[in-house]
């Protein structure tokens, strides 16, 4: 489960037509990297995907089911926030479980999933701290944890690691990725940075002022750009 189709989906805030009219097929367990400039409608498509914004027009599946009306909630997606969306007050088991309780899940698979979570991320030994007394590598694996603990069939993340340097970026990449083998679920992921749509990405999406200018595999689009726009963002020697 994890199958996500667009069809003709738009968005227009106003006056203004962000996405035009799009279709997008994401495979189960696909690792698919969304790539472009920055405003050229990366988060908007995310969230349309997520449900935190309406579509002007078009149908959004999951699984086959149209979920265009459903609420995020229903979606069974998850959304990978940057790590300061963590709530500093409390433990790092209380972050992962929030989602967990406001669901109304029972304690004992809540202390179930907290632990996969945490042994999946390293944090086993981390999680009776706060978010203030971990680094940043260590609170964005909250942030994953966070979305670990809902099972969800797919996890979206905008520019998760645009606020960690460059060598934890490195690193962070390297986590996520090892996350995407170890749990086959499909991951949508969002970044401005060329590199690291070119190195994780099972399928690229280029997007260019709201429209998909290509979609492949790294290699596809390095060998094969379909235009200068392409080869020049993608760094393809065409
Ligand atoms: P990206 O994530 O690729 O940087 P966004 O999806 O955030 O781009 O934005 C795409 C375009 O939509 C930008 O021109 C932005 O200003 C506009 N936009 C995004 N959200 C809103 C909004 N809530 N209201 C009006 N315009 C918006
Ligand atoms: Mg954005």
């Amino acid at each position: 489960m994890g199958n996500i189709t667009l069809e003709n989906v738009a968005k227009r805030f106003g006056e203004v037509e962000v996405i035009p009219p799009l279709d997008l097929n994401i495979e189960d367990g696909e690792f698919v990297v969304f790539v472009g400039p920055s405003g050229c409608g990366k988060s908007t498509l995310l969230r349309l995907i997520a449900g935190l914004e309406d579509v002007s027009g078009g149908r959004i599946l999951i699984d086959g089911q149209d979920a265009t009306e459903a609420s995020p909630a229903k979606r069974g997606l998850a959304m990978v926030f940057q790590s300061y969306a963590l709530y500093p007050h409390m433990s790092v088991r209380k972050n992962i479980a929030f989602p967990m309780k406001m669901a109304g899940m029972p304690e004992d698979e809540q202390k179930r999933r907290i632990d996969a979570a945490a042994t999946a991320l390293n944090l086993t030994d981390y999680l009776d701290r706060r978010p203030g007394q971990l680094s940043g590598g260590q609170r964005q694996r909250v942030a994953i944890g966070r979305a670990i603990v809902r099972e969800p069939s797919a996890f979206l993340f905008d520019e998760p690691l645009s606020n960690l340097d460059a060598a934890l970026r490195v690193g962070m990449r390297l986590e996520i990725s090892e996350l995407h083998n170890r749990l086959k679920t499909t991951m949508i992921y969002v970044t401005h940075d060329q590199v690291e749509a070119m190195t994780m990405a099972d399928k690229i999406v280029v997007l260019q002022a709201g429209r998909i200018e290509q979609v492949g595999s790294p290699m596809e689009l390095y060998r094969n750009p379909r235009n200068v726009f392409v080869a020049g963002f993608i760094g393809s020697p065409k």
